[in-house]
């Protein structure tokens, strides 16, 4: 694509990477196709090809967002199948993030919308503040319907997605350091992050027990939120603090005693911390820290992988769907990892149709577009019902939640289910639902 910056807007590094994805792109529009927003809508300007037109334009001009450039980009999933799709490597996720950025800087929203922003941005981030206001959640879903009849469906969809109760902290919250039973073979950092601990601390239990079964050394040294959620919202600020954050308490474990890897449970911010190399590429204090922690990044599927499991439980018989987030799959071209690990200890992994379609959860997505999120949502849960599953596993906490909200069918993270058969106990989701406990008896007679 032809593009005319001029050169004093391609001396900013972040213009000037624009416009080399800008350039990359053929306009054969390919990515169309697969683009949930586009399947929905068939609106040109919600495709990928419409929007990398709109951001262009804006970009070029050096024009303020306008509410209509608005409307298309926030309705961009950041789901990245466009990146999947495209014949020409054009880095999408790159010029969307840019694209967000300038928005928020020349933009002006909506009181309510404004309002909304502030407050996700204050609280998600922080475990004890989302803590306390799920447990205010709990108490206003009565209203959520109230909540949508006036027009405030954002916060409806808050409510909507509120669990009716919040597990209990996991046991070792707090704690930095968990030993290896046996001789040590590896050590790693874990991240846990803002939302899991809170939402699901049973998949940092479940990825600790699971390491330190096996001879890996974890240690819990993260400083708190990664700095997605923020990100996806144009906070670019606030996005970087968080990502220095990460790094000087990374670095300090890499420096001290070495890290192996970095964990990540979340796919969202595991793609998020693989591109802080780039975003800090131009922070002499901090490039090269942030391109080690990338380079050290790693979905804890991907770090299993090379691990030699020992499988104790005899589980052979267990369907589960296996739904591929996103930021798995598109973002970390992670695929087949997953799979082949459940497959490996005697699940049966069917994959579910259409899978390379977002389930609408997307970080803050199904709170600020509640209706095309609940749109994908039940697409998706068509698509893993024909199944008939007896769990559905997947990588990220945001799909998790996305996706129970749909379902009766229980949702677990992989690694809870790899956790299970390799001798930790049956996930939550599935005790007293009659899935763990019938393939119990097995279990007993395997061990
Ligand atoms: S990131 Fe997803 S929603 Fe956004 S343009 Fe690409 S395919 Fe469409
Ligand atoms: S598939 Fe790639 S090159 Fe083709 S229109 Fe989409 S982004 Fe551009």
């Amino acid at each position: 694509m032809q593009t005319s910056f001029s050169l004093a807007q391609l001396a900013d590094p972040n213009t000037a990477e624009a416009e080399r994805v800008l350039r990359a792109c053929v306009h054969c529009g390919f990515c169309t196709a697969t683009c949930p927003t586009y399947v929905l809508l068939g609106d040109e300007l919600d495709s990928p090809r419409g929007r990398i037109y709109l951001i262009k334009d804006m970009l070029e001009h050096d024009r303020p967002a306008t509410a209509d450039v608005v409307k298309h980009i926030d309705r961009c999933l950041s789901c990245l199948a466009c990146m999947t799709t495209c014949p020409s490597g054009v880095h999408y996720m790159h010029l969307v993030d840019h694209a967000r950025a300038h928005i928020e800087r020349t933009y002006t929203r909506p009181l309510v919308d404004r309002l909304l922003r502030a407050l996700l941005a204050r609280v998600l981030p922080h475990n004890a503040r989302f803590r306390r206001a799920l447990a205010a959640a709990r108490l206003a879903r009565p209203f959520a319907a109230a909540f949508s009849a006036v027009g405030l469906e954002p916060v409806a969809a808050m409510l909507r997605l509120a669990p009716a109760r919040l597990p209990q902290p996991f046991a070792g919250e707090g704690r930095r350091l968990f030993s290896p039973a046996g001789p040590r073979r590896g050590r790693v950092a874990l991240l846990t992050g803002c939302v899991g601990p809170v939402l699901a601390p049973s998949i940092t239990a479940a990825a600790i027990r699971l390491l330190t079964r096996h001879g890996i050394e974890v240690v819990v040294a993260d400083a708190g939120c990664c700095g997605s959620l923020v990100h996806h919202m144009g906070r670019e600020h606030e996005a970087l603090s968080a990502a220095r954050r990460q790094i000087d308490a990374w670095s300090a474990e890499i420096e001290g005693e070495g890290l192996d890897a970095i964990l990540v449970t979340a796919s969202g911010c595991g793609t998020t911390i693989k591109d802080y190399g780039f975003v800090l590429r131009s922070d002499r204090a901090y490039a090269e820290k942030a391109a080690r922690v990338s380079r050290l990044a790693m979905d804890v599927s991907e770090y299993l992988g090379a691990l030699e499991l020992s499988p104790v439980r005899g589980l052979t018989g267990l369907v589960v769907a296996y739904h591929s987030a996103c930021s798995l799959q598109h973002g970390q071209k992670i695929t087949r990892v997953p799979k082949e690990l459940l497959c490996k200890i005697g699940f049966v992994v069917k994959d579910v149709a259409e899978g390379h379609l977002c389930c609408g959860s997307a970080g803050t997505y199904n709170i600020l577009q509640p209706e095309l999120a609940r749109r994908l949502r039940e697409r998706k849960v068509a698509n893993i019902q024909k199944l008939a599953p007896d769990v559905i596993a997947a990588g990220n906490i945001g799909c998790m939640t996305q996706i129970a909200a749909g379902t009766v069918i229980p949702v677990v993270h992989t690694v809870e289910l790899i956790d299970w058969a390799t001798g930790g106990p049956a996930p939550g989701a599935l005790t007293g639902r009659g899935v763990a406990d019938a393939v119990g008896e097995t279990a007993a007679v395997a061990m």
